[in-house]
């Protein structure tokens, strides 16, 4: 049996905090797709290489710069893009495209370690859990890193495409992302059909707000359409409120996620893949439909999300895996591989 970690000591060396600047001792840091993208495809990080991977982190203050005393010994998430709040765009309320925004694992040297330094602006500060009535679920710190990441994007990319009650959210790869993606959208009323090929990921969100559910691997591009459309007619929901959603970051899912935009519908895109799809997208002008990216999640969203998981409204525990840090490696080839389906959790310090 494992046991939980707890937060690693701080034994203060040349590592001080700045101004502003925080140590987190990593509670959990979770492994995203992106990651994968950085350690074999060649995406090119900010920071120049070497550089610690990992963007979703939840963990304890262990020392406080000047101006960030405040947050020591206080338990945190830390988002996984931090805006500057000061620039033009982060004026203009666009925090997302910040150009001075600090990305861990990315921007700065990331959460795969036992302690990460962060500026303090962003971050969002965790409720006692030991209280029942803020935690009912009994949710530990290292479970509720997925915050960071895996929950906060498409709880943003949910909020921009405007879904409300009685609309049609369908998903387009129902893994780490997806998989909370299906259960916000679920939590905000809507109608929600799920698309993957991995069976039991399916049979999963299907008991956690996917009205329907779709194996990619068995239906051609036609069969899933057909099959999204009908049940859009059962549920009398028009294509103008179908919000569709790109969470597979993958060629074949983007070509079906483009392919279902219908009249007036809303395509947001938050999976990543460094391979082109060819669409026609004349397709847009002629369907006045609208295509959207979306970057992370503002910190400003973040006590929201996490309102969401602490409540059971967004269920964690069946959809993550908690690993030892020290297996980071054969993680990354596992999750390449496709050998994982659930978002995994790295925690230091835990044995394997
Ligand atoms: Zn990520
Ligand atoms: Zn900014």
């Amino acid at each position: 049996m494992r046991t939980p970690a707890a937060p690693m000591a701080w034994e203060a060396r040349e590592e001080e905090p700045g101004d502003g600047e925080v140590i987190v001792a990593v509670a959990g840091c979770g492994v995203c797709h992106t990651d994968l993208g950085y350690y074999y495809d060649g995406v090119p990080t900010r920071h120049s290489l070497p550089l610690t991977l990992g963007h979703e982190v939840s963990g304890r203050v262990v020392a406080a710069g000047a101006g960030a005393r405040e947050w020591l010994e206080r338990l945190v998430i830390v988002p996984a893009v931090i805006p500057c709040g000061e620039c033009a765009a982060c004026r203009a309320g666009r925090g997302s495209i910040c150009p001075r925004q600090v990305f861990p694992g990315c921007d700065v040297h990331g959460g795969f370690a036992t302690h990460l330094r962060m500026p303090s602006r962003g971050l969002c500060p965790v409720p006692d859990l030991a209280d029942e009535r803020v935690n009912p679920l009994g949710l530990d710190l290292a479970s509720l890193s997925v915050v960071a990441d895996a929950v906060s994007t498409p709880y943003q990319a949910i909020l921009r495409s405007g879904l409300s009650a009685g609309d049609l959210a369908v998903f387009v790869g129902a893994g780490g992302v997806g998989g909370f993606g299906v259960q916000i959208a679920a939590a905000f009323g809507a109608r929600v059909v799920a698309i993957d090929v991995d069976a039991g990921r399916l049979a999963q969100i299907a008991e956690h707000g996917a009205d329907l559910t779709l194996r990619a691997d068995q239906l051609d591009f036609k069969a899933l359409k057909q099959a999204v459309t009908a049940f859009a007619a059962r549920a009398h929901v028009p294509t103008w409120r179908t919000r569709i959603f790109e969470t597979s970051g993958t060629v074949s899912g983007q070509e079906t996620a483009f392919g279902l935009v219908g009249h007036g519908s809303y395509l947001s895109v938050i999976g990543y893949t460094p391979q082109k799809v060819t669409v026609r997208l004349s397709n847009l002008m002629a369907l006045d439909a609208t295509v959207q990216g979306n970057w992370g999640c503002e910190p400003r969203h973040y006590p929201a999300v996490l309102s969401l998981v602490l409540a059971g409204k967004v269920q964690v525990r069946p959809f993550v895996e908690r690993r030892a840090m020290s297996s980071l490696n054969e993680t990354l080839a596992e999750l390449r591989d496709k050998r994982i389906s659930r978002r995994v959790i790295l925690i230091p310090g835990e044995s394997s």
